[in-house]
């Protein structure tokens, strides 16, 4: 064996040593995805499609694999023009991202310095958060006292620091949401030259007339920016496309730093036969609007809190943490893998997605049988 190459000069700690405030960063933890023991688990961990996604979508991909050896189109032509027309959002106001992820890092990166804050929910995204850190930007966490975002809250949290304001809406974990009057009082009282990001990864799923996509809103103000992205409804969340529909200003800022390539060939291909099949995205949306009451009323009749959600996914609040613990773990041995959300600050809830009849089935019997 050769003799280890020392330099008797240098301290034996030295070593590469990453940049101030990397190590205090807490390295995101995704969904499980197996049970030692269970062959074939249930998956409702990560608000994934229950009926994946659209078969036009995956013959697409397919037809993708013939163009491998090509770059993407640097500017996703036809996926911009799709989205375009979908959504009636002009194409020169939409970037795009391997996932809405990384619209987030590239607003971040794009927007914060050193000693710069980001404001959103206590029990925001994740997503949010690891990138403005890694940005070396303060992450400020305004309370949720009924774990919905209050504006007052995230507008007392804002200072002369503050670059942007992140609000996920509909939210996750929680489910809840905020009124297109509360959005529009948040812009109003919000200094013009801070940007505000409405998250709408779970818009789709929305059913009630008090909520609404801050498109419309968005249009007419040069610091808005609504993210959408094709993980959820779209079943594409193994492909990774987001969007963000920008003022032209924050997109030529954005557009010097994306990398050219970032959203790659199968994707693009697979993203724009998803939104031509609109029976997918009706049937995916249909399962979720049928099955969130029949899970609040068999939640609630178990004896455990559930808050009306717009999500494709219900949080189910136990008396605390050990007995959420119980729980997940009891729920695990059943086969069902869902999400304790702890990191989200949320101790004593799980987060259930909603699955197909099966499975949901299934799970209020696992749960019901821990009720005892
Ligand atoms: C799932 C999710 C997203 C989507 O993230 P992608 O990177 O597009 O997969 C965005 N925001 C929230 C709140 C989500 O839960």
């Amino acid at each position: 064996m050769p003799e280890p190459i020392m330099d008797s000069f240098a301290p034996p700690s030295k070593q590469p040593e990453p940049k101030q405030g990397i190590w205090g960063i807490a390295a995101y933890v995704g969904g499980k995805s197996k049970i030692d023991g269970v062959a074939e688990p249930v998956k409702l961990s990560s608000n994934e499609n229950a009926f994946g996604c659209s078969p036009k979508a995956a013959a697409a991909f397919t037809e993708a694999s013939a163009k491998l050896f090509r770059y993407p189109d640097g500017h996703a032509g036809p996926l911009r023009a799709a989205v375009a027309a979908y959504h009636g959002l002009e194409a020169e106001r939409l970037v795009f991202g391997n996932g809405s992820d990384e619209v987030f890092g590239l607003l971040n990166q794009t927007w914060l310095e050193v000693g710069d804050n980001i404001v959103t929910g206590e029990h925001g995204f994740l997503a949010y958060r690891i990138s403005a850190e890694a940005c070396q930007a303060e992450v400020r966490l305004a309370a949720e006292p009924e774990q919905r975002v209050e504006i007052d809250r995230l507008l007392d949290l804002v200072d002369a620091k503050t670059k942007i304001v992140y609000l996920s809406n509909p939210a996750n974990p929680t489910g809840t949401w905020n009124t297109p009057d509360e959005i529009a009082d948040l812009r109003r009282r919000l200094d013009p030259a801070i940007l505000l990001v409405i998250d709408e990864a779970y818009a789709e799923f929305a059913d009630v007339p008090s909520y609404e996509s801050a498109f419309g809103l968005a249009r007419s103000h040069d610091n808005m920016i609504v993210t959408r992205t094709f993980s959820k409804i779209h079943g594409l969340a193994g492909l990774r496309v987001g969007f963000g529909y920008c003022p032209v200003r924050v997109i030529e800022a954005m557009e010097r730093i994306r990398m050219p390539f970032n959203v790659n060939l199968p994707a693009q291909y697979a993203a724009v036969a998803a939104l031509s099949d609109q029976a997918h995205i009706d049937a995916s949306k249909d399962q979720v609007v049928e099955w969130r009451p029949r899970f609040y009323q068999a939640v609630r009749a178990l004896g455990y809190r559930i808050d009306q959600s717009l999500g494709n996914f219900v949080l189910i609040y136990f008396k605390d943490e050990a007995q959420a613990a119980r729980a997940n773990e009891h729920l695990m041995q059943k086969g069902f893998i869902i999400r304790h959300v702890a990191n989200y600050g949320l101790p004593q809830a799980l987060r259930v997605t909603i699955g197909k009849d099966h499975e949901n089935e299934g799970f209020l019997a696992a749960l019901s049988e821990f009720a005892g």
